[in-house]
């Protein structure tokens, strides 16, 4: 069994957007609605905000007027969330089947995956990776599909055995901090990770826990304990939690027993899925000191990672640093998560990014539909 078949060049990176339902506070101020979503063409435009937009949040797009236009773009999907009765309302579960569970399949097939959530503070990014007890997102459904279709295989392909484990860290201001390791003691720094290159299985973390689990009840216990480590440090740390990227990690091994030669092979992917850091940080003029280092290492990790995935996208596009005609150069090296995901996000694995935006904020929402487009 060949461990991972090439894609086809260019296939390999999807991205998507998805536009969250107003919050009480934004109906309070009486928000208006920025995005139009065609469902037939995947077009998205975000309008720009009119006389009678009074939200605070649009005061700079107001001011420049003049230069702030309707401004539309097309991705592969776009997940509409305003009217639960609107026929187009896209919920936990469509966004699941329409691409959770396929990039469950390339897992199966033998393929790295890696779906990352980028956009502003507020936008919808755990919401759509982690989601809530009612309304559970991608990790939590793509454990569950999982284990069910393990459960399935075990009596349809006995002769495949399978072995899961769940690893969980951030990168906080270019360190990696073990959400499953048990937490320093109350008067103790974080605890950070070193990072280390095998010649064989590229960049890694050292010392990073990863857990074999067996089951649904089991994997969810680990990421809630990881969730839950991630906001107590947050907590104590001043909400770093909307500056760190949560890298969720699912290991899946399948092991085939050929009956006949006796032999086994093995076929392992790794499922990757990521909840980045807040991206309007990326261009906070405010910020000074601690908050300012941040401010750019943050703004390191997320402008690289949209550099690796257009390198991947189109290795055309990408400038290369050695000049016309020699190869691209993919810059996984210029940041810690772009680094560390490497093995994630190189020709034989597929990458999904999706674009997490508010309904009402123009300036923002603007800036995370471009860094979507780029990354296409
Ligand atoms: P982020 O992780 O980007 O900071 P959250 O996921 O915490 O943002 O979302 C902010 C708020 O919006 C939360 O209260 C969340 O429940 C709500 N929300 C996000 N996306 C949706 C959606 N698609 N439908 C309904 N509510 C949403």
């Amino acid at each position: 069994v060949p461990n991972h078949a090439r894609l086809d060049a260019g296939g390999n990176v999807r991205v998507v957007v998805r536009v969250r339902a107003f919050l009480p506070r934004e109906i309070a101020r009486s928000a208006q609605c920025l995005i139009r979503m065609d469902p037939l063409s995947q077009r998205t435009t975000l309008v720009a905000p009119g006389d009678g937009d009074a939200d605070p949040a649009n005061a700079r797009a107001r001011a420049r007027k003049a230069t702030v236009e309707d401004k539309s773009f097309t991705f592969d999907n776009s997940f509409w969330s305003h009217d639960t009765d609107d026929e187009h309302y896209a919920t936990q579960e469509d966004v699941y089947d329409s691409l959770g569970e396929e990039f469950l399949d390339h897992n199966f097939e033998g393929y790295h995956t890696c779906i990352f959530a980028y956009g502003q503070t507020g936008s919808g990014k755990s919401y759509s990776m982690m989601g809530t007890a009612d309304q559970p997102g991608l990790i939590p459904r793509t454990c569950q599909d999982l284990f069910e279709r393990i459960a399935a295989a075990h009596d349809e392909t006995p002769n495949i055995s399978y072995n899961v484990r769940v690893s969980y860290f951030e990168v906080y201001n270019e360190h990696v901090r073990d959400l499953l390791a048990a937490p320093p003691a109350p008067s103790q720094a974080p605890y950070y990770l070193k990072i280390r290159e095998s010649p064989t299985e590229g960049p890694y973390v050292k010392d990073l826990t990863d857990v074999p689990v067996r089951s649904l009840d089991e994997i969810l216990r680990h990421m809630r304990k990881g969730d839950q480590s991630r906001t107590t440090a947050s907590t104590k740390m001043n909400d770093t939690s909307s500056r760190s990227h949560a890298v969720f990690t699912i290991m899946l091994k399948q092991i085939h027993h050929d009956l006949d030669t006796d032999e086994t092979t093995e076929r392992s992917s790794r499922i990757r899925l990521v909840d980045l850091a807040g991206s309007e940080r990326a261009k906070s003029t405010e910020a000074t000191g601690q908050r300012l280092r941040e401010g750019s290492n943050i703004n390191r990790s997320l402008t690289t990672l949209g550099r690796v995935i257009a390198a991947l996208a189109d290795p055309k596009k990408t400038p290369s640093k050695k000049g016309p005609g020699s190869s691209s150069v993919v810059p996984y090296r210029d940041s810690i998560l772009t680094w560390l995901l490497k093995d994630s996000l190189g020709g034989n694995s597929k990458t999904a990014m999706i674009a997490c935006i508010a309904p009402s904020d123009y300036d923002e929402t603007l800036s995370t539909l471009r860094y979507a487009d780029q990354a296409k």
